[in-house]
């Protein structure tokens, strides 16, 4: 089996170094490819660390993954040496359970994900996108469009699909208020589609400090969440809240800012389970929701819709050895938006 480099860890309290990890040959459905950039997202932080108690090591963080195809099996129809490609969170399901079924696979019952899963053989531990190489089943490969700089793409392939998929699932468009809490990774892509899908977007962020980004992101209104003038102004005002705080939170407090018949859709999971009463839910019949990455028809989707707007992640590039210091730096909320580890730095 080819060995390649990667970055990882091999338990949760060390820091990431470099391993050699194995990949399978390019199997006859197989597409091999060569990783030119991985965004780093904060469930990569959260697994790395143990800290939702289902890691598995060695782990090979990283599933914003875009590169070049190097390689493809005998029966691969769509893809040749050369295309651009990318790789989100899966990497292969059961493909016969009914979520599969409908294109939704990221719910299937035995899902493949990127890394910290077991392969499909139920033997091999499937390694993610820190590393120079990855070998996908073809149909969980996507394509990137031309237009879009590779570097800030990457970040679409988990923080661009996970937020266009409940923005579209609850109808984000024009007359629709969306409040997105917490302007990070996923909520800079949030902020950029609702608006691109012409909704009226407004940050709820602990501070105004990002107040300008928010705005040029296109944002229409940014209130600090830190000031609780601020719930007495918003109450019953949105349609749509994204929630993507990586910690503990209040989830009642913000329930009350949905109007009748309002969700909150929980993207963010903080290891610890806040409580919920369900006097903000009754009152307005208001729904607490949550969503999980896209399914690959609609991260393609997401991927063109972006590709036609111009829509990619703001990034900081990193080599891979400062992958700690900005994990450090991801846990203090300073990134601006995402930090993206260019693959060269990894020889
Ligand atoms: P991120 O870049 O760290 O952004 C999280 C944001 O949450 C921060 O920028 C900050 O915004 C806010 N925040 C952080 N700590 C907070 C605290 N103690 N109290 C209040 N607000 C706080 O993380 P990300 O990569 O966007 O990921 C966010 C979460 O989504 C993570 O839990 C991740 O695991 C999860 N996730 C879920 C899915 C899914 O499919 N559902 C997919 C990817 C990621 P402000 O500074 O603006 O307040
Ligand atoms: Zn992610």
């Amino acid at each position: 089996m080819p060995t390649v480099k990667a970055y990882g860890v091999s338990h949760s309290t060390e820091p990431l170094k470099p391993l050699t990890i194995e990949r399978r040959e390019t199997g006859e459905h197989d597409v091999t490819i060569d990783i030119a950039y991985c965004g780093i997202c904060h469930s990569d932080i959260h697994q790395a660390r143990n800290e939702w108690g289902n890691s598995i090591y060695p782990m090979v963080p990283g599933h914003e993954i875009v590169g070049t195809v190097s390689a493809v099996g005998k029966k691969v129809k769509r893809l040749k040496p050369g295309d651009k490609v990318g790789v989100g969170c899966l990497v292969d399901s059961c493909g016969e359970c009914p979520d599969c079924k409908e294109g939704l696979e990221q719910f299937c019952v035995r899902p493949v994900f990127t890394y910290n899963s077991m392969e499909k053989d139920g033997k091999t531990i499937a390694h993610g996108g820190y590393s120079k190489a990855i070998v996908v089943r073809e149909d969980f490969v996507l394509r990137i469009p031309k237009n879009l700089p590779m570097e800030a793409a990457a970040p679409l392939l988990c923080a661009g699909i996970t937020t266009y998929s409940p923005l579209r699932h609850w109808g984000a468009g024009p007359g629709k208020k969306i409040a997105v809490i917490g302007l990070g990774g996923l909520g800079h892509m949030a902020v950029k589609l609702a608006s691109a899908m012409k909704a009226e977007v407004t940050v709820l962020s602990r501070t105004l400090k990002k107040k300008d980004d928010a705005i040029r992101l296109g944002a229409h209104y940014v209130y600090a969440t830190g000031d609780p003038a601020t719930f007495e102004k918003l109450g019953r005002h949105f349609d749509l809240i994204i929630n993507t705080v990586s910690a503990k939170l209040d989830w009642g407090q913000y329930l009350g800012l949905l109007k009748r018949d309002g969700a909150m859709v929980l993207l963010g999971v903080p290891p610890e389970a806040p409580q919920v009463h369900a006097f903000p839910l009754i009152m307005g019949r208001r729904s607490l929701a949550g969503s999980l990455i896209g399914g690959i028809a609609e991260t393609q989707e997401m991927l063109d819709f972006c590709g036609k707007h111009n829509i990619a992640a703001d990034i900081e590039l990193i080599p891979i050895q400062k992958v700690n210091e900005a994990y450090e730096r991801v846990m203090k909320a300073d990134v601006k938006y995402r930090f993206v580890i260019d693959m060269k730095s990894l020889s």
